[in-house]
Order: structure tokens, then C-alpha cells, then sequence
């Protein structure tokens, strides 16, 4: 990414707890993974500056190779395919359904959609200009502020950050800031890597959620809970959680992973045997997690 320069970068005390206390775990894309001693969270330091971490999103993210989604638009069946899944596991957890939602980094606002189809009253925010557009074309109100800079009197019962906890420069803040927006039976669900799953223990550094310019913390269900509770939150429930994938994506996966040969060979075997229209839910290693206010 052309933005990486030495001189945007910041070492940040753990972003969890404030500790200073850190180990290397290890290098990816010329970032360092580090551990904090203290509380375990996994993150990235030193990284990005907080001034400049938002330019990655405001500025043709959902079409870069490099960052961001490859193709969001061409994947886009999957997508709406996996919402409706992840609203279907988030249901018999909600205490509230179909008040006032907001769902954080909407995109082209898919899940806004299965919302308003459940009977929710959805709102969203989005830093990309042109998946604002899109937004605001269907009729949903979408605002361009991160969540530090979100502000109003409306709160909400149900808050849902789909892969954006990661990104988030001022976690703890936008953490209380979450709790602020949630009426008091509200409930906020999020996908988000989770560290401890056997995905990334398999692949390591190559697991490909390891984006060390934008997936800037790591969490677990253990330092989840803690940024939860410090914030006056409870987890109420967690579960891994993955996409939908079709062999295409599949295909994309292992040339990203450095088997070209295999993907080739497995090209040929997806048209030969008719199955380019197959799809399933696959795991990416993550975990979905639903909070609730504590009481
Ligand atoms: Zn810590």
C-alpha cells in the first residue's frame, strides 16, 4: 500500500489494557504482530497513525486488490447469502426485534436490506463516498462518521459491526461509545478474526485475515469479554463463524495462499465437473459475538 511510509506509523501501549509490556509474535507484510503480556490482546505496533487510519476507508477501499475487498460487488450473492445467515443466528438472542438499527461499515448496505425485510427501522455508517451513494439510493439514512465522531440523541436496539471491530484506531473509546448508542434491551452482534481458532493456528502467517494495515487488533472470546465488560457490556453469546463461499472464491483463496498449481488444477476440475454455481458456508475463523448491556 503506497500510504505505508515510516512516518506514518505509531507504536500505541496495548490498546486493551494500556500495558507497555509486549512480546513479538510476528512479522507479516513488514508489520509486527506483538502479544501484550498484560492482557493477551494480539495487535499490530507500532502501526498506521490514528490521523491517517480512516483515509484507507474513504477512498475506493471496496476496490482495491491490495486492501479492503476484492470484488465486493462480484461476490456480492454471497454476501447477501451470509447476512442472511448471521441475522438468522443473531435472532432468538435479540431481546428487542425490530426497533431503530444501525449497522457500522454497511457497505453497499446488503444487511441493511435483510433488516428493513425483518421490520427493523436500519440506519447506517460508511466512510466509502461511492457505497454511501448506493446506500442513500435504496432510502436508507447513512452517515460518513466513524463511530468517534458519531454523534445524536438516537439509540438503538441493535447495533451490528460485521469484520469491523478490528479496524477500529480507538478501541476502547468506540467501545463505550457502542455501549452509549445501545437502548437499555439493545443488543450488539459482531463478526470479528478470532485468533484462537484452529484456522489461524493452521495457517499462521499466512491465515488471510492477518491484513496488518487495517485489521490493526486480534481478538479472542477472552479479550472480547474484557473490552465487553470494561465497557458495560456482557458477551452473551459466541459461536466461530465463517461465509459463504463458492469455488470461484475458493479458487482466489489458494492463488493467495501460494498454491497456484493446485488452483489451476482445481479450475479445471470445477468446470469439468459442473459445479461452478456450488456454494457453502465456509469457516474464515472468525467469531460471532452478541452483547448486551450488564444490567
Ligand atoms: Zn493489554
Amino acid at each position: 500500500m503506497a500510504i505505508v511510509k515510516n512516518t506514518l506509523l505509531e507504536a500505541y501501549p496495548c490498546p486493551l489494557c494500556g500495558s507497555e509490556d509486549r512480546r513479538l509474535l510476528f512479522v507479516v507484510k513488514g508489520f509486527t504482530l506483538v502479544r501484550c503480556r498484560s492482557c493477551t490482546l494480539v495487535y499490530v505496533n507500532p502501526r498506521i497513525r490514528n490521523e491517517k487510519i480512516y483515509d484507507i476507508y474513504s477512498d475506493h477501499y471496496f476496490k482495491s486488490n491490495e486492501s479492503g475487498y476484492d470484488n465486493y460487488e462480484l461476490a456480492a450473492h454471497l454476501r447477501v447469502r451470509t447476512f442472511r445467515r448471521w441475522y438468522q443466528e443473531i435472532k432468538p438472542y435479540l431481546l428487542i426485534q425490530g426497533g431503530p438499527a444501525l449497522d457500522i461499515g454497511c457497505a453497499a448496505g446488503y444487511f441493511l436490506d435483510i433488516l428493513r425485510e425483518e421490520g427493523w427501522n436500519a440506519e447506517g455508517i460508511e466512510l466509502d463516498p461511492e457505497m454511501r451513494a448506493q446506500v442513500r439510493a435504496k432510502g436508507f439514512s447513512v452517515s460518513d462518521k466513524p463511530i468517534e465522531h458519531f454523534d445524536g440523541d438516537k439509540r438503538y436496539d441493535l447495533i451490528t459491526l460485521f469484520d469491523v471491530l478490528e479496524h477500529l484506531p480507538k478501541l476502547k473509546n468506540d467501545a463505550r461509545t457502542l455501549a452509549g448508542l445501545l437502548r437499555d434491551k439493545g443488543t450488539i452482534a459482531l463478526v470479528t478474526p478470532d485468533f484462537d481458532s484452529l484456522q489461524r493456528k493452521l495457517l499462521g502467517k499466512r491465515w488471510f485475515q492477518l491484513k496488518p494495515t487495517e485489521h490493526i487488533h486480534y481478538f479472542t472470546r477472552g479479550t472480547l469479554r474484557r473490552l465487553a465488560e470494561e465497557s458495560g457490556l456482557k458477551v452473551v453469546h459466541t459461536v466461530s463463524s465463517g461465509q459463504y463461499a463458492d469455488l470461484s472464491f475458493l479458487h482466489n483463496r489458494l492463488v493467495r495462499y501460494g498454491f497456484p498449481h493446485l488452483a489451476a488444477a482445481f479450475k479445471s476440475l470445477i468446470k469439468a465437473a459442473g459445479l461452478s454455481k456450488m456454494m457453502w458456508y465456509a469457516d474464515t475463523g472468525s467469531m460471532l459475538a452478541l452483547l448486551q448491556k450488564k444490567n
